[in-house]
């Protein structure tokens, strides 16, 4: 596995100095830019992808934690007994506000109490 996005992100700056670099006459907001700083912007897409290889797997584990925390904010619990709903992350000790009740998962959580869905739909 490797970083595909950063990888993306340092062959723009490839191309784009490499853009900079065979087209004359080219601008940025009207500003004129020479050639040097399209080879400016090659060796910086360069080194940064090199960057990118020698820590992919720090940069793979930094994104994992980051796609775990979303996942984790956006965690859903359900009491068994009230049927409250609560995020996972508002509700400290995983106990039903209400009721003192352990809070379960809310997925799968109809699969594995088929009778409370049963009554929910009477
Ligand atoms: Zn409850």
């Amino acid at each position: 596995m490797i970083p595909a996005k950063q990888i993306l992100l340092g062959l723009a700056l490839v191309v784009g100095g490499a853009l900079i670099v065979n087209v004359p006459g080219w601008t940025v907001y009207g500003i004129p830019v020479s050639s040097g700083q399209g080879m400016l912007l090659i060796f910086a897409g360069v080194i940064w992808i090199g960057y990118v290889l020698l820590n992919r797997k720090k940069i793979l584990i930094q994104e994992e934690t980051v796609k775990e925390a979303k996942r984790e904010a956006k965690r859903f619990v359900i009491c068994p007994r009230c049927g409250e709903t609560k995020y996972a992350k508002d509700v400290p000790g995983l106990k039903c506000p209400k009721c003192e009740t352990a809070l379960e998962e809310l997925e799968g959580f109809y699969d594995r109490h088929p009778n409370l869905k049963l009554e929910e739909n009477d």
